[in-house]
């Protein structure tokens, strides 16, 4: 086993992020708020404060604000006891000046789906959610059907993948900005639940970069003699082609596939100059 390179400082215990898409308590009543309100200091906890009653217990929540902060969506996730308490927390809701929608949704047999719809990122794409693992196996699937083949397939799905999403950043971003915190993409996919990425060392003569990626779902579990992150190494040489304007080249130098720590990609120019 290889140690850490310098600069990844070992990181502090985490909480996980549960996306809650589904409920389960048995045998209990599960009801779900979903509210539109005008946003202002102290809302958010006076809403809280109303549903606040022994027959009302709140399980989950999740609050999104327009960029102004001047509109607030919030889902809320209950459990209730008694006849007629759903109605009681849509009546409790609906007293609030400051609140324009309420829907009420109840859950069935112990159990609430959320299903919410569309999901989007806090940049307004769509999202959808994947299985980590059953992604790892999707992929790998490909490669065992197509061989060789198989992996280039995977790495073109990254590259199709990488090139609009930077492209998005930088538009939202712009250059500057991007040019200033080239970590903030690899965050943003951090932020997707893809795995831990960090950039270890920049080098922006040479148009070098290196990118350790902690506990990535497409080589997490996978057994490996080579490097197996092809679909990464794709986002990877894919967005970094975009955000600097010119052909990178990404080889993936340690793989937990194979045994290593963490995975670590190296982006270089394709075409270096003599
Ligand atoms: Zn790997």
């Amino acid at each position: 086993m290889s140690a850490p390179p310098e600069g990844l400082a070992p990181d502090p215990p985490e909480l996980p992020k549960d996306l809650s898409i589904a409920i389960v308590r048995e045998g209990r009543q599960l009801v779900k708020a979903a509210v539109e309100f005008d946003n202002a200091p102290g809302r958010l906890a006076d809403l809280l404060q109303t549903l606040s009653c022994p027959e009302h217990t709140l399980l989950t929540l999740h609050l999104a604000t327009t960029p102004d902060q001047s509109t607030a969506i919030g889902h809320l996730y209950l459990e209730v006891t008694g006849a007629g308490e759903a109605a009681d927390v849509e009546r409790r809701l609906r007293m609030k000046p400051y609140v324009r929608k309420v829907f009420i949704r109840m859950g069935y047999g112990g159990i609430l789906v959320d299903s919410a719809f569309p999901l989007v990122l806090s940049d307004k794409a769509q999202a959808i959610i994947l299985d980590g693992q059953q992604a790892s196996e999707m992929f790998a699937r490909v490669r065992e059907l197509m061989g060789s083949g198989g992996a280039v397939i995977v790495y073109e799905l990254g590259k199709g993948y990488g090139r609009p999403r930077f492209v998005r950043i930088i538009g939202t971003r712009g250059v500057e900005f991007m040019d200033a915190h080239p970590e903030y993409a690899l965050q943003m996919l951090s932020a997707m639940g893809w795995g831990k990425l960090t950039m270890t060392a920049i080098d922006r003569e040479k148009g070098t970069a290196t990118i350790v990626v902690e506990d990535g779902f497409e080589c997490r579990g996978q057994k490996s003699t080579t490097p197996h992150g092809q679909f990464i190494r794709g986002v990877l040489a894919g967005g970094a082609s975009v955000a600097l304007g010119r052909e990178l080249e990404c080889e993936e130098r340690r793989c937990i596939a194979m045994g290593d720590e963490f995975c670590e990609y190296f982006l270089r120019p394709a075409d270096p100059p003599e």
